[in-house]
């Protein structure tokens, strides 16, 4: 059995053999290769001490020099090189405790969470399958190295990957370690919930994010957050070829949720406020239809992001007339935010406003007075109506002076 390695990382192992030490690509570069999908970066495995990897190699960075990982950096790209190591039991469930180096490539399988993430490869040894990877393989079955109810305790967080793993494969998960996942499920209270955030984004991100009702059948979700559980799950489905951008897939999943309780599942998770502004979006639209007609779809663009608008006629389905007026708004390029309107701050100053909140709103005034007709947005046009405007405003307080 061959596998097609990046020249990189052949000569990564190559360098490492000929010091005479041990090197094998490692992991889900093997078992991706195996299922002929593209690996997205090759680890290393080797017998090798971090100071022994480094003083091989020009330039390294110190990943994880605790943990055994360097990465050696070639062409412009970094190859994470970890040494062969026992782990111990897993204190923040993110690192182990304290790991122990072992000069043996099985111990250092054993400690991996799936059987086809256990496997290694080399041109020099081919592969190197001890716990039955291949075979769960061509089974398309997600099953733990050893005993499941135990490497679920050692870390939790192995019990999202297996729900991740079997979304982005399309494989079931195996019955024992199935049943280890609902009995340990408790223990995710002590994962770190920003590793739990990225599992379940990347199972959002797969090609199956439908498995995330696997999360709520199984009983986890009360432990990853309470709004987390509260999400109506059951009718999430999403429409083909959406986008796997991560708002795009979050919004996707909790745009029914309500935006409060959308904002909370987000927040609980630790995401990015860029992410949760605009999930918030899409949740707070989730239910409002909007008329096929010019005037109305400008208001509601003005009121997002153009791609976030894109997102939402997608997900809000709202057909084939919206998306052609759309695309006319944006040949035109009629005027939907300040930055476009043919008046700034600077012009209304001039004009005799007082700069502050007063100005901000009369800029806001005239951009809804352009949204309705975009012909109107010419400096002469703006002005003449914002006199109008403001006279209007004017007398209404001498007339409330007066009384
Ligand atoms: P991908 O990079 O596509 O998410 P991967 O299999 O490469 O998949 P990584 O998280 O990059 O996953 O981890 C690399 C390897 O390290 C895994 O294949 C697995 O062997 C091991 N591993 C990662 N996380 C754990 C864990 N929590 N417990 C045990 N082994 C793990
Ligand atoms: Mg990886």
């Amino acid at each position: 059995m061959h596998i097609f390695m990046p020249p990189q990382v052949e000569r990564i192992l190559e360098r490492l053999n000929e010091k005479g030490f041990e090197a094998y690509a490692v992991g889900g570069c093997v078992r991706d290769s195996l299922l002929g999908r593209q690996p997205e970066d090759w680890d290393i495995t080797t017998s090798a001490r971090p100071e022994q990897v480094k003083a091989l190699f020009r330039r390294t960075i110190d990943t994880g020099i605790l943990h055994g990982t360097v990465t050696v950096m070639m062409d412009g790209a970094g190859y994470e090189v970890t040494t062969y190591r026992i782990d111990g039991e897993y204190a923040d469930g993110r690192h182990p405790k304290q790991v122990v180096f072992t000069p043996d490539l099985l111990e250092d399988l054993k400690r991996r969470d799936f059987t086809i993430n256990a496997m290694a490869y080399s041109h020099k040894t081919g592969i190197v399958d001890a716990f039955g990877g291949a075979g769960d393989l061509k089974g398309r079955l997600i099953r733990c190295v050893g005993n499941p109810l135990e490497r679920f305790e050692e870390d939790a967080l192995r019990l999202l990957r297996a729900i991740r793993f079997s979304a982005q494969l399309g494989f079931s998960i195996e019955e024992e370690t199935c049943d280890a996942i609902i009995r340990i499920a408790p223990n995710l209270l002590k994962v770190s919930r920003e590793r739990i955030q990225a599992e379940l984004t990347k199972l959002l991100q797969s090609g199956c994010p439908e498995k995330i009702k696997t999360v709520y059948e199984m009983g986890i979700s009360p432990y990853i957050s309470q709004a987390f559980s509260e999400v109506p799950w059951q009718s999430f489905q999403i429409p083909d070829r959406l986008s796997s951008e991560k708002y795009v897939r979050w919004g996707a999943f909790l745009r029914l949720a309500g935006s409060d309780k959308a904002v909370q599942v987000l927040k609980d998770l630790k995401m990015d406020n860029d992410t949760i502004s605009r999930v918030k979006v899409l949740a707070v639209w989730a239910g409002r239809e909007v008329q096929a007609e010019e005037k109305e779809i400008r208001r509601s663009m003005s009121r997002m992001l153009p791609e976030v608008w894109d997102t939402l006629v997608e997900l809000n389905g709202y057909g084939e007339k919206v998306r052609r007026l759309t695309e006319e708004i944006r040949e035109r390029g009629d005027c939907l935010d300040l930055k476009h309107l043919a008046v700034n701050g600077q012009d209304l100053i001039a004009a005799g406003i007082r700069p502050g909140k007063e100005m901000g709103k009369a800029l806001e005034e005239l951009l809804e007075w352009v949204l309705e007709d975009p012909k109107r947005n010419h400096k002469d046009i703006l002005l003449e109506y914002f006199l109008k405007q403001k006279l209007a405003g004017n007398q209404e307080a001498w007339y409330n002076e007066l009384r």
